[in-house]
């Protein structure tokens, strides 16, 4: 028999995944406090309840896709862990910090059952298309058993290493594509003002040593490369806001860890200053914006 899966957080990115699910012939039980998410989810063929333990009662699975780590703690320490049988499997795949998730999965494997961290890189459309990347924390066991349930929403799922190893290299990754974002954007910039045309410039540092995931698969520049958000006026994508929750995340550990990131530190600030000035929901790559006349 198929297996039932609880699903809690049917946003953006909850509810692609969760229609997933039930396109790969899982049951899904779904809860979200938002009603509208509800409704979607209805539609996409999952089973809803306006309780929480009424959507956890007797599954196999729970997946969790959630704003933040202090809603994923309240969530798993006042529902999931109590209501949810023994023994089912938990995999949060909100991106949230490695202390909350290392103590989430430490409370939920002393409880007796297996659980995961599995944040997903690929934003709304990858989520909507079952191509999500996954990173992925646990034991061994937790992970082989989460892995085809994962696979049913993604196109990559990769065992990061153990409880909150997955939420690490979510923040590294996040970490370094802020800093690349604003590299790549400054170098556009420069040119231009250096007299080069920017198709020209992309033409050449795409196949020379300059060449990165920001320029060559997210240009910043609308009309140049292939088409990302830049082309649709910067709406749409991962926004600014997004990319600043995960570059505090990673400052976060940074100094829990006694890491030196002054290039992460600097992109931190300037995303900072970005989303403080109202573009808060821009996509990340219009950060372009404040270097170009
Ligand atoms: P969202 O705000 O669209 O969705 C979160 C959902 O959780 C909402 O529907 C909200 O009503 C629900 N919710 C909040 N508290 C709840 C509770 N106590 N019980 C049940 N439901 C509750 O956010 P999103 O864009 O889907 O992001 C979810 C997670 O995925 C975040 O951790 C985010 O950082 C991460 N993420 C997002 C993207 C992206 O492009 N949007 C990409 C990668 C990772």
């Amino acid at each position: 028999m198929a297996k039932r899966i609880a699903f809690i957080g049917l946003g953006n990115m909850g509810g692609g995944m969760a229609a997933n699910l039930v396109a790969k012939g899982f049951k899904v039980e779904a809860f979200d406090l938002d009603p509208a998410a509800l409704g979607r989810a209805r539609l996409a063929g999952c089973r809803t309840h306006t309780s929480i333990n009424a959507a956890l009662d007797g599954v196999d699975v729970v997946v969790t896709m959630l704003p933040d780590g202090k809603i994923v703690r309240n969530v798993f320490d006042q529902d999931v862990l109590k209501w949810t049988p023994t023994g089912a499997l938990l995999i949060d795949c909100s991106t949230i910090d490695v202390d909350t998730a290392r103590d989430v999965i430490a409370l939920a494997t002393g409880k007796g059952f297996a659980m995961v961290d599995a944040p997903v890189s690929g934003g709304i459309a990858a989520a909507a298309a079952g191509t999500l990347t996954f990173m992925v924390g646990g034991s061994a066991a937790a992970f082989a058993q989460a892995k085809p349930v994962l696979a049913a929403m993604g196109s990559a799922v990769i065992h990061a290493g153990a409880a909150g190893a997955g939420q690490a290299a979510k923040m590294c990754n996040n970490m370094l594509l802020g800093a690349t974002m604003i590299a790549t954007s400054e170098a556009f910039a420069m040119a231009e003002r250096l007299g080069l045309d920017l198709q020209t410039f992309y033409d050449i540092s795409s196949k020379a040593s300059g060449q990165n995931w920001s320029m060559t698969s997210y240009c910043p520049v609308p009309g140049v490369g292939p088409k990302t958000p830049a082309d649709n006026d910067y709406q749409g994508g991962f926004t600014a806001a997004l990319m600043l929750k995960d570059l505090r995340l990673a400052m976060a550990a940074a100094n829990a860890t006694h890491a030196d990131v002054p290039m992460g530190r600097r992109a931190t600030e300037l995303y900072e200053k970005f989303v403080a000035a109202g573009h808060a929901g821009l996509d990340f790559s219009a950060i372009i914006k404040t270097l170009r006349k």
